[in-house]
């Protein structure tokens, strides 16, 4: 598929999980990938991994940033625009979630933290690089990540449930705004993803149990591979979906069907 040929995509957080295989099939579909993250051992990884995958179809660039802080990402859009071009396509998924937690316990860090990585990282990129595409009536798309914690409410990770609410509405309220310039926003939201990160807590005996649970309460009973959170976010991105905005799409194996 030549669909993104030529196109810049930006993936937040993608040196790792779910971002990860989100900037390798754009790569896979030869567009040019962008991927900021925070720390830069993992950065050139991905991108030699990514290009090794690829072959060097399009260009794979690391930009170091943290997606939190406005200055710093103000910063790298300007490297990205002006060493590659303005992003067609960019899509908000580097967030953080943490263990279960009851809601008492929740600390002021911890709430800073979320609404900062979760719920201000996609203001902040979403109003830098609008922008730049309203300035050149580019038809862009942006893509967030949301989650099925915010579609299927439970009394733990009040602080994260929350910033993905915060996701879907932004991403509603965007949708809406936008649209007069052609440009679409839409949301996945993922259930229970297998990532580095969650197999390693298959490896801790006492968050075993935990994940076991969930598993059973999965109706297609197992995690999401990383690669399907990918498929979806890239098919909303694409023209494809060209008359599709404003969608919060859970892929999920059906975990928040009732
Ligand atoms: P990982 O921890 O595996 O990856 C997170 C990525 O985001 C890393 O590349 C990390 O890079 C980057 N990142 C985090 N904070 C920042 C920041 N402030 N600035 C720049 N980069 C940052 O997470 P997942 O792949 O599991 O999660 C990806 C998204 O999917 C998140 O939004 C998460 O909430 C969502 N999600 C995940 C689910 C799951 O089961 N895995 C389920 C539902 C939603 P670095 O280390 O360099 O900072």
């Amino acid at each position: 598929m030549n669909m993104f040929y030529g196109k810049n995509v930006i993936v937040t957080g993608g040196s790792s999980g779910i971002g990860f295989a989100i900037a390798k099939k754009f790569a896979e579909e030869n567009a040019n990938v962008l991927i900021i993250g925070r720390n830069t051992e993992k950065l050139d990884s991905a991108v030699k991994k990514i290009k090794n995958a690829t072959n060097g179809r399009g260009k794979v660039c690391g930009y170091v940033c943290d997606v939190s802080n406005y200055e710093d990402i103000k910063k790298v859009s300007y490297s990205i625009v002006t060493e590659v071009g303005i992003p067609e396509i960019l899509i908000n998924n580097a967030g953080g979630f943490t263990n279960k937690i009851q809601w008492e316990e929740i600390t002021d860090d911890l709430w800073n933290m979320s609404i900062k990585t979760n719920l201000l990282s996609i203001f902040y990129c979403t109003k830098i690089f609008a922008k730049y595409m309203k300035e050149k009536c580019i038809k862009g798309s942006i893509v967030n990540i949301g989650s099925s914690s915010a579609l299927q409410i439970k009394n733990d990770k009040m602080h994260y449930t929350i910033t993905k609410s915060g996701v879907h509405t932004m991403t509603k309220i965007l949708a809406l705004d936008l649209a007069k310039y052609g440009i679409r926003v839409n949301a996945v939201a993922p259930g229970p993803t297998l990532t580095e990160k969650v197999k390693s807590r298959f490896e801790d005996k006492g968050l075993l149990e935990q994940e076991q649970e969930r598993i059973n309460k999965i109706p297609l009973k197992r995690y999401a591979l990383p690669e399907e959170i990918a498929e979806a976010v890239v098919f909303l991105a694409s023209d494809k979906a060209s008359f599709i905005t404003g969608v919060i799409l859970p892929v999920d194996g059906g975990y928040t069907i009732g």
